[in-house]
């Protein structure tokens, strides 16, 4: 199970190369998807913020993971909002080929 799924590409019903989100590998914590674009939780709890707050490179798990997803009181609440566990939404970008800390560079 991963840690931290950020939400999941919407998908054109109408071109059949569309992934479907059951498709979709899963999230690595390679964190373009939030470095790239900062999702509508983090904006309505933070306002804009580049990068956001809750974007944390985990050392000892090698990869970055959504603080959301741990929060002891709206972890569920949050999970759902997100699409945890429902892959990855950007399957393609370069960042899934070299997961590392990029804090500091954007
Ligand atoms: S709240 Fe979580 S999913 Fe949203 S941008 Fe921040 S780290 Fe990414
Ligand atoms: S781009 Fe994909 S693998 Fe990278 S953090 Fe976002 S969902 Fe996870």
């Amino acid at each position: 199970m991963t840690d931290f799924n950020p939400p999941s590409e919407s998908s054109d019903s109408s071109d059949p190369q569309a992934p479907s989100p059951s498709q979709a590998p899963d999230c690595i914590g390679c964190g373009w998807c939030c470095l790239t674009d900062q999702c509508n939780v983090s904006h309505d709890l933070y306002g804009y913020s580049q990068p956001c707050p809750d974007l944390y490179w985990d050392e000892a798990l090698g990869r970055y993971v959504c603080l959301l997803m741990r929060d002891d009181e709206k972890r569920e609440q949050y999970r759902k909002a997100l699409y945890q566990g429902e892959g990855c939404c950007a399957r393609f970008n370069p960042w899934r080929e070299n997961v590392r800390n990029r804090d500091g560079e954007r």
